[in-house]
């Protein structure tokens, strides 16, 4: 079964793998959702951290396409396919 993981710290709520991902594995949630998150100073000196973040709903659904990893800013969801090799955000 493939699953789906984002560090949360790292969500910038940018959207983007909830826009392009074709079977909805992912929903947009209020941050406070995350009590005491605390945002990756990484990131957040490159992007700005929006009042949301990404969750993970269906992450069995996912077929792959790596579409939301090429357009993750936070760089921040890894996926682990059904041959156990692991997928990174690669944003550009
Ligand atoms: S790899 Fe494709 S199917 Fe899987 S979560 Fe990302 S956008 Fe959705
Ligand atoms: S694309 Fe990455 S940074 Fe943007 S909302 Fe999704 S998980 Fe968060």
């Amino acid at each position: 079964m493939v699953s789906v993981e984002v560090a949360h710290t790292k969500c910038t709520g940018c959207t983007h793998c909830r826009d392009v991902c074709p079977v909805t594995v992912f929903e947009m949630v209020p941050r406070d959702q995350f009590p005491g998150i605390e945002d990756d100073p990484a990131v957040a000196a490159k992007f700005n951290f929006r009042g949301e973040k990404s969750k993970v709903i269906n992450g069995p659904e996912c077929i792959v396409c790596e579409a939301c990893l090429f357009e993750c800013e936070g760089e921040c969801i890894t996926i682990v396919d059904d041959e156990n090799n692991v997928h990174h955000s690669t944003y550009k």
